[in-house]
């Protein structure tokens, strides 16, 4: 029988930020953790992203609620990992570029609000005496003020590094090969830096997660949704909210819209977002594409960020661009994340598919895999986001990837 490399109460596969919030939630309660990852910590989606951390993008319901927890929930965790992370409460403005939209984006308001977060429309004059770039041509803006921006990768390693100060081991370049199983339950998995014993598995690969699945004959399907993003020079104080526009809830939340419409705009999933990092440097998003594991950037995504963003923000138009790059939305086509406890494989908990709000959503994710796998009752009911909504795999596709102990 082969030794164990190494043996844990919970093994949890995926050093994203969504990884990582498990870990560093587990490792708090005192449990024996180890992180693996096939490459290493934001080696995916989370290393190329922007970091809102944004109640009002999300649609009400179960989704924003979740959202209003991780934002309580972020500042204590950005407080214990010690370290800078960029995170920031920045507020964020919500544009009106159509009147017709008012009603809606009220309506947005109106949960964010149920939700204990303030949100409230200025008419163009404050939305400008807040934000004088911004261009005259806008209608007005919702503002949240207790929205937040963070450093998605820093983020994610703090609470690596932090897990690692409470005991969690890590293995990282360690590609998962196979299970063992006993019955149901998973006993070992076997990667390419041997074999890890764990009494709990959690499965947090992003958009690979389905690979996982596969190996069990579990279905997790986790689809690539690319977004393309645009970084300038240095211009701090260009605006002090994250922004974002009203067509970016439309992209985010209707990916047919791109398939039905001839305008381009649409047709390639563009919304305008814009955060300026703590390095004064903005990053403005962005599009929505199914395009398989392709990361490239193409001309026509970046010419339409660039040329939209000055449109909305015309003192862009004197700002260097100098770099874009492309991540992958773990997308879910039932469009809500997988979070919970395996009925099929009960020592198996998923946290995954959090499509454009894995940064946001990281934290309260982690929280609640660490109280269902202490036997806890999580702060919201999750039974929605169960991985059993999606029928098992053929038998014999399970039956290639697992072994029978
Ligand atoms: C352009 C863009 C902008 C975004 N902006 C925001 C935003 O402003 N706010 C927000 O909340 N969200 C945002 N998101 C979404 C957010 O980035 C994702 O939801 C989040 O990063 C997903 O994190 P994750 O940990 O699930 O996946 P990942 O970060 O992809 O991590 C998965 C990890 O699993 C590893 N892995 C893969 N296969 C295996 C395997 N078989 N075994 C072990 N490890 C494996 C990978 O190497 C990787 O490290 C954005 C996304 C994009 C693309």
């Amino acid at each position: 029988m082969t030794q164990p490399a190494v043996e844990a109460e919970i093994a949890i596969l995926g050093a994203g930020i969504v990884g990582a919030a498990c870990a560093w939630h587990l490792a708090r309660r005192g449990r024996r953790v180890v992180l693996i990852d096939r490459a290493m910590p934001t080696a995916g989606t989370s290393g190329a992203c922007d970091g809102y951390v944004s109640i009002s993008s999300k649609k009400p319901g179960l989704v924003m609620a979740m959202a209003a927890e991780s934002k309580r929930l972020y500042p204590e965790v950005v407080a214990d990992i010690g370290r800078d992370v960029d995170y920031r409460t920045c507020g964020g403005l919500l544009l009106v570029e159509d009147p017709v939209t008012l009603d809606q984006l009220e309506e947005r308001a109106a949960g964010v609000r149920s939700y204990g977060f303030d949100m409230h429309h200025l008419d163009r004059a404050a939305m400008l005496a807040l934000e004088p770039n911004l261009s005259p041509a806008l209608h007005g803006a919702f503002r949240c003020p207790g929205e937040a921006i963070v450093s998605p990768y820093l983020m994610a390693l703090g609470q690596v590094a932090r897990a690692v100060d409470r005991g969690a081991a890590t293995l990282w370049e360690a590609e998962p090969t196979g299970f063992e199983m006993a019955g149901d339950r998973i006993l070992s998995v076997d990667t390419s830096r041997g074999r890890v014993r764990a009494e709990q598995f959690v499965f947090a690969a992003g958009v690979w997660s389905g690979d996982l699945g596969r190996m069990l004959g579990l279905d997790l399907p986790v689809i690539p949704r690319r977004g393309e993003l645009v970084v300038t020079a240095r211009t701090p104080g260009i605006a002090t909210h994250y922004l974002m526009s009203a067509n970016y809830l439309l992209a985010k939340a209707d990916p047919d819209a791109a398939l039905r419409s001839s305008d381009p705009l649409v047709r390639i999933g563009h919304g305008f977002c814009l955060e300026v990092n703590a390095l004064g440097q903005c990053i403005i998003g962005s599009t929505r594409a199914f395009v398989g594991y392709d990361r490239r950037t193409t001309p026509e995504g970046v010419a339409a960020i660039v040329r939209e963003a000055v449109r909305r923000l015309p003192a862009l138009a004197r700002v260097p661009m100098l770099r874009s790059f492309a991540g992958l939305r773990p997308y879910v086509p039932d469009k809500l994340p997988i979070v919970g406890r395996s009925g099929r494989i009960p020592n198996l908990l998923v946290a995954t598919g959090h499509e454009g709000d894995g940064i946001c959503l990281s934290v309260v994710t982690g929280d609640i895999i660490a109280d269902l796998a202490t036997g806890r009752a999580p702060r919201l009911d999750v039974a929605a986001l169960t991985p059993d909504r999606f029928p098992p795999l053929d038998a014999t596709v399970a039956a290639k990837s697992a072994r029978a102990a």
